[in-house]
């Protein structure tokens, strides 16, 4: 049997995804954390990530303008009693929907979360280099608060516990710790890469398209 999950193609990042089988597709849309549909604006412009019941609701209300990709999840409906057969509803993995037009900035910034912090510093202490697991990674201002500095992106970074102990109250040049890499904020394609661990393969290339040639993530 072909289970949703080869179907969908997840592309694993990091999250454990051992095979399944045997399992219906309702099963499968059940696992927490599995696939998020990406919501456009009527323009193409990248919303966010949106779960398959939000999803639905665009479908149910006919508020879908146009989809990109072949379908990736159907959803089982109820069965009619009159004529036994039962409803479903194919969800696209890129939809557009009518009347969420982006009135305010094209590339809002990004929630300032640990998880997001660090998830743009790829889980690495911006100070000694080694990776860590997120529980023993904290967030470090650069330009401590005490001395003015703002909990932004462009002054925050993601450090472990030794050296942001080490590191104090003390910007790095007066710790003798440099930075291995400048801070900056996530414009909003990047955060919607940095933040879903199971991008699928038609999401994915349609958000590389739009990155800056700049970015880190474009390669
Ligand atoms: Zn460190």
């Amino acid at each position: 049997m072909e289970t949703d999950t080869t179907r969908l193609g997840l592309i694993d990042t990091g999250a454990s995804s051992a095979p399944v089988d045997e399992v219906s597709p309702i099963a499968t849309l059940h696992r927490p954390g599995s696939v998020r549909l990406l919501s456009l604006d009527a323009h193409g412009r990248v919303l966010d990530w949106i779960n398959w019941q939000d999803a639905a609701c665009l479908y149910a209300r006919d508020a879908v303008a146009w989809t990109l990709g072949d379908p990736c999840l159907h959803i089982h409906g109820g069965t009619s009693r009159l004529t036994g057969i039962q409803s479903g509803m194919d969800l696209h993995p890129i939809i557009a929907a009518r009347g969420h037009a982006r009135s305010r900035a094209l590339d809002p910034t990004p929630n300032l979360s640990n998880q997001a912090l660090f998830a743009r510093d790829a889980h690495l202490c911006l100070y000694c280099g080694q990776q860590f697991n997120r529980p023993q990674l904290t967030r470090d201002h650069v330009m401590p608060i005490s001395k003015g500095g703002l909990d932004v992106w462009e002054n925050v970074v993601s450090a472990c516990f030794h050296c942001n102990s080490r590191k104090s109250d003390r910007t790095p040049q007066q710790a003798g710790m440099p930075l291995l890499a400048v801070p900056y904020r996530p414009s909003w394609i990047e955060h919607m890469i940095l933040s879903n661990r199971n991008i699928l393969a038609d999401q994915m290339a349609f958000l590389k398209a739009q990155l800056p040639k700049r970015s880190k993530l474009a390669a």
